[in-house]
């Protein structure tokens, strides 16, 4: 090996939240002490806090603590009536807890294709899969962007559709100045922690500007009960901590400058990677035969990227992969495996070659880096070890 090749090895992990803590470490430790101190574990004072604090951030009226983002779907579609036999248009390029919440309703989720520059669902795409049975629209804002949501809600609205935004990976993202979870009947987001604003734990929010569907949610929420110990509805316990609402107070108020500085990062890679020489541009039908290079992520002028995850796309990526895991750099492939050709949906009886599309980005998508703290001679750790894979 030669001393060049010895020398590097600054290790970038994907992401690393000891960072972010580090910085907040004392005002957090207070704020869970102060739930401690009071003893109120469940909803209470600091979730009230909180809901108005993320529906303000989110441009939204009402904001509904719950139990994770997976539970924030749930519950949403049960609050619009979802329920056995009823279709529910997603895309099958997204988080599992998309489709799995549909299918846990006994509704059937029906896969649209997504556009292959955002990763979103392709509203062209959408009508032609609306039937009498058609009850709503789950579009998810992947990767920390927005989906279409003019052409969406124009036809929610045509065929009486309801729109539930996954919003997990978006929180305070924007399409054309509106936020997301404000635009749909209801917004739904996830504290985990790797995501923008993430709890020490499971978390979740329902965001909406209806104020008869805010309230179905909140009884849903506990049981459905109203007054407590009668129940007009079959809820759940979908409650959210008052110690996670109490963490995540801390830390929205830094949100924007986290997002400012994922932006930056983003910008920084851009910059870094077309120097290098490395980027496929206009590349037809972001089609990779036949390059050498990557195609970088594309962000719509007209609206708020907050970069959830960065991710670029490569025809070799399970050889980038291993490369950049040999040098310690941090990624992953969000996702492997669309939807439509998970087992647990084997009987909707799709094949491969369904949605091409979805298809090909699963094969070719890689997360790098973009976590706040990240440092440009990380940044530029990981391009060096991209163009060292591409000189191989
Ligand atoms: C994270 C995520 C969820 C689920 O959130 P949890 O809090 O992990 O249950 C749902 N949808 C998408 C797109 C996600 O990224």
């Amino acid at each position: 090996m030669s001393t060049a090749q010895t020398k590097q090895l600054l290790p970038v992990p994907l992401l690393d939240l000891k960072a972010q803590y580090e910085v907040l470490r004392e005002e957090i430790r207070a704020s869970i002490d102060r739930v401690i101190e009071s003893q109120h574990f469940i909803l209470g004072p600091e979730v009230e806090a909180l809901e108005r604090e993320v529906a303000l951030y989110s441009q939204c009226r009402f904001g509904i603590g719950v139990s994770s983002g997976t539970d924030a779907l749930l519950v949403a579609l049960m609050a619009v009536g979802i329920e056995a036999g009823d279709e529910v248009i997603t895309t099958p390029y997204t988080f599992f807890a998309t489709a799995g919440t549909i299918a846990r309703l006994g509704a059937v989720p029906v896969f649209v294709e997504i556009d292959p520059e955002s990763y979103n669902l392709d509203p062209a795409a959408i009508e032609a899969a609306i039937t009498p049975r058609t009850r709503a629209i789950v579009p998810v804002h992947l990767f920390g962007q927005m989906a279409d949501m003019d052409p969406i809600m124009e036809l929610a609205e045509k065929h009486k559709l309801y729109v539930i935004e996954d919003a997990a990976q978006a929180i305070g993202a924007e399409y054309k100045g509106r936020r997301a979870g404000s635009i749909g009947h209801l917004g739904c987001f996830s504290f985990f922690p790797s995501k923008n604003l993430g709890g020490f734990g499971d978390g979740g929010m329902v965001t909406s500007n209806d104020p008869t569907l805010a309230e179905r949610v909140k009884l849903l929420r506990a049981h459905g009960a109203y007054p407590k110990y009668y129940h007009k509805f079959v809820g759940g316990n979908f409650r959210l901590d008052a110690l996670q609402a109490a963490v995540l107070r801390v830390k929205l108020p830094h949100l924007d400058s986290w997002t400012e500085a994922r932006q930056r990062n983003a910008d920084t890679y851009r910059r870094l990677f077309r120097e290098a020489g490395l980027v496929i541009e206009n590349a037809d039908d972001q089609s990779l035969a036949g390059q050498r290079g990557i195609i970088l992520p594309k962000a719509a002028a007209d609206g708020r990227h907050i970069y959830n995850q960065f991710v670029i796309r490569s025809d070799r990526r399970d050889a980038l992969l291993s490369h950049l895991k040999e040098r310690q750099i941090g990624t992953e492939v969000y996702y492997p495996v669309p939807m439509h050709v998970q087992e647990c949906f084997a009987e909707l009886g799709h094949k491969d070659g369904d949605f091409p599309v979805s298809e090909r980005a699963a094969l070719e998508s890689l997360a790098l880096p973009i976590y706040p703290e990240l440092t440009e001679e990380m940044q530029r750790v990981v391009v060096e070890a991209i163009v060292e894979f591409h000189q191989l």
